[in-house]
């Protein structure tokens, strides 16, 4: 290969591989938290990339994208957090949940929505959305009851129902990203993409639509 053709790959390669910074306690590491922490820091390279294309990351003024993101696994109350700076992991529930490294993908899309003024049950369904319909392939892990549920439930209900309404009218999460980036309204911004049907006539559709069950 001609060398600046291989210089540019190599640059190219370089610019776009996030560093990730894993802190581990000082004691009480066992393999199992090894074993979360190295799942974590390839979920984190592996997913930044297509968490900003689910989203559109970068069309909009002050996106760019991460250098760097430090996740700490520390002894706290509760699973996980984002504080602006780093991703906090709960060493208890890693304890407890091994399998749950799904959960470094949820915080990764905090990371990179870094809204303000938007509504919480929004900012943490679309962190749902993209864990458990992009990263789990569907599989939300709940039983749902649309009659008692409501679509700003947040969360997994919320994420559920942002994949159904992204299903229907694809380009919905980045367009919902742009307006929440612009500080525009989310709930008209989703009547708008979705042909006039505003968010509750539409989880009504859905309702309407699903198996009753007994
Ligand atoms: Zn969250």
């Amino acid at each position: 290969m001609n060398p600046l053709v291989l210089a540019g790959l190599l640059w190219v390669a370089q610019a776009v591989a996030l560093e990730v910074k894993v802190v581990l306690p000082e004691q009480g590491v066992d393999d199992k938290l090894k074993a979360f922490a190295a799942k974590s820091e390839a979920l984190l390279k592996e997913w930044e990339p297509k968490v900003a294309e689910a989203l559109g990351f970068g069309a909009h003024p002050g996106e760019v994208h991460p250098a760097a993101i430090t996740i700490i696994f520390r002894e706290m109350k509760g699973v996980a957090y984002w504080d602006g700076k780093a991703i906090h992991v709960a060493t208890q529930w890693v304890a407890s949940h091994p399998e749950d490294s799904g959960l470094v993908v949820h915080e990764l899309v905090h990371v990179l929505q870094a809204y303000r003024k938007v509504p919480g049950w929004f900012t943490e369904g679309v962190a749902d959305y993209i864990r458990f319909q992009l990263l789990e392939q569907g599989r939300f892990g709940i039983r749902l009851d649309l009659a008692k549920m409501k679509p700003r439930d947040s969360y997994r209900v919320t994420g559920w129902f942002l994949a159904q309404a992204e299903a229907k009218h694809p380009g919905l999460i980045r367009r919902l990203h742009a307006a929440a980036k612009q500080g525009r309204d989310i709930e008209q911004a989703f009547t708008e993409h979705c042909q006039g049907r505003a968010i509750d006539p539409f989880w009504a559709d859905l309702a309407a639509a699903a198996p009753v069950k007994k």
